[in-house]
């Protein structure tokens, strides 16, 4: 019988190595701390939540407590785990993380099925089963070699996110479609701000809360990528020339120059979602709503994520796996958590049990299945599989993601239960086909 090896005893690993298991597979779980550690991880549990102790929301019409569903209905380790170890945290879920790490620990040290080798994998295991899962802080030396696999295009070092919106949320009245100099199509969106919305605009980021940055991230960014409040704070004309640069960008409706413009660029394959072009920042999350709904067309706009900044070593998935997290010119190497591109603590795990199920059906003998498209799940690891690969960037679970309900549903309450109920029935179908 096979053997799965599976490097990275964090979040996705468990996951994947305890579905493993329990389809009666010997797992080798191969973990480098406590001997090696990484600048985050504080203990030598498995699972351990390198930050925050919450899970997020539990709601059940939020993408997050919809990803907790579907993890549920999967049979998620780690919400078992939480769940007894929970703390109170109003709607969200959040744990005691010693104790929760304690636990996922003793239940995969005690399972039959799986070894855990304290051990830093540096060469990958050759024509063997295998699932990557070594996070945001993998190893440098395995890095190196991962380098080597995949070419050196193909790794990113952080993400410099700038935030996502959903398409449906713009106010295509006030924004326009060009591209500079009318070169190429006109792929871009554009928001036009005359000299009083920029200067309000200006004043809003000078003054606005940043977000404290693990050390870990300290003095990281600025080799490659300014944050945008950074620039902002060199003078009231630097945006104006940098990220917010008009010229080219005439308004077709009237062939005037705005006086500053922000542009959104097409991230996913159905253009239902865009990104602000340059616009990578570290302002606090509610500094984000309010302060880039204040550009014109964004008023209404529903954030798919929030720009970030901070240290993340992960691959470009566009480029290299399949939906299923096979390597696409390896089908026995496996990728999965934070390193595929996706973004969080549950997002992550939730790679690790596809990666798990993924495995097991490759040593059975039977085809990879995901869920489909219309659940979160299924939704991430679309986007990570087809994203634009030139700008990849990592992401959170959201309804943006998901396929349109047909007929189109207005009413945003009423959307978002339609995405989950539509979402949890997806999702026993696929748990019902594992069982066959
Ligand atoms: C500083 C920081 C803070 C974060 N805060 C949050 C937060 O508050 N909320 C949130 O939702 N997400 C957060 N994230 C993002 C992400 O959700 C977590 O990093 C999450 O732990 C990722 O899960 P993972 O399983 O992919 O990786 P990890 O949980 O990091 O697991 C990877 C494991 O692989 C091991 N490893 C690495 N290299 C090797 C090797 N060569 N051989 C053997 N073992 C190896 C590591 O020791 C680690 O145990 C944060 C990320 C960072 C970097």
């Amino acid at each position: 019988m096979a053997v799965v090896h599976v490097i990275g005893g964090g979040l996705a690993g468990c996951e994947a190595a305890h579905y493993i298991a329990n389809q009666g597979i010997e797992v080798i779980l191969w973990e480098m701390r406590p001997d090696q550690t990484t600048p985050v991880h504080r203990t030598p549990y498995l699972a351990e939540l390198v930050c925050s102790n919450s899970l997020k929301s539990e709601q059940e019409h939020t993408a997050q407590g919809l990803l907790k569903t579907e993890m549920r209905i999967l049979g998620s380790l780690l919400l078992q785990c939480a769940e007894q170890t929970r703390v109170p945290a109003g709607s969200a879920l959040a744990v005691d993380r010693d104790l929760f790490a304690e636990k996922v620990t003793r239940l995969l040290e005690d399972h039959a099925n799986i070894e855990i080798i304290r051990q830093e994998v540096v060469d990958i295991p050759k024509d063997q089963h295998v699932i990557i899962a070594t996070g945001p802080l993998t190893s440098p030396r395995l890095w190196q070699n991962l380098q080597e696999l995949t070419g050196t295009d193909n790794l990113f070092f952080y993400d410099a996110v700038a935030p996502s919106v959903t398409t449906a949320s713009l106010d295509m009245s006030t924004i326009y479609r060009a591209s500079r100099y009318g070169k190429g199509t006109d792929d871009y969106l554009n928001c036009p701000l005359t000299k009083e919305e920029y200067e309000s605009f200006h004043q809003a980021m000078v003054e606005a809360d940043i977000a404290e940055g693990h050390s870990v991230d300290q003095g990281l960014f600025f080799n490659a990528c300014m944050p945008v409040e950074v620039l902002a704070r060199q003078g009231i004309d630097t945006l104006r020339y940098g990220p917010m640069r008009p010229v080219g960008l005439n308004n077709p409706r009237d062939n005037s120059r705005p006086y500053a413009v922000v542009q959104l660029r097409q991230e996913d394959k159905d253009g239902r979602i865009f990104g602000l072009v340059g616009f990578q920042t570290r302002l606090k999350w509610g500094e984000q709503d309010r302060i880039f709904r204040m550009i014109p067309g964004l008023a209404k706009a529903e954030f798919v994520r929030y720009g970030v900044m901070h240290r993340n070593s992960y691959i470009n998935s566009p480029q290299l796996l399949q939906p299923t997290l096979q390597l696409k010119n390896n089908p026995q190497l496996f990728f999965a958590g934070q390193i595929t591109g996706v973004e969080g603590y549950m997002e992550s795990a939730a790679t690790g049990i596809i990666a798990g199920i993924n495995v097991a059906r490759t040593c059975k003998g039977q085809q990879p299945l995901i869920p489909g498209e219309n659940t979160m799940i299924g939704a991430l690891l679309r986007f990570i599989s087809t994203a634009s690969s030139v700008n990849f960037q990592p992401i959170n679970a959201s309804f943006g993601l998901l396929p349109e309900l047909v007929p189109a549903v207005k009413n945003r309450q009423k959307r978002y239960q339609g995405y989950v109920e539509r979402a949890i029935l997806q999702t026993k179908e696929y748990s019902e086909l594992l069982r066959l």
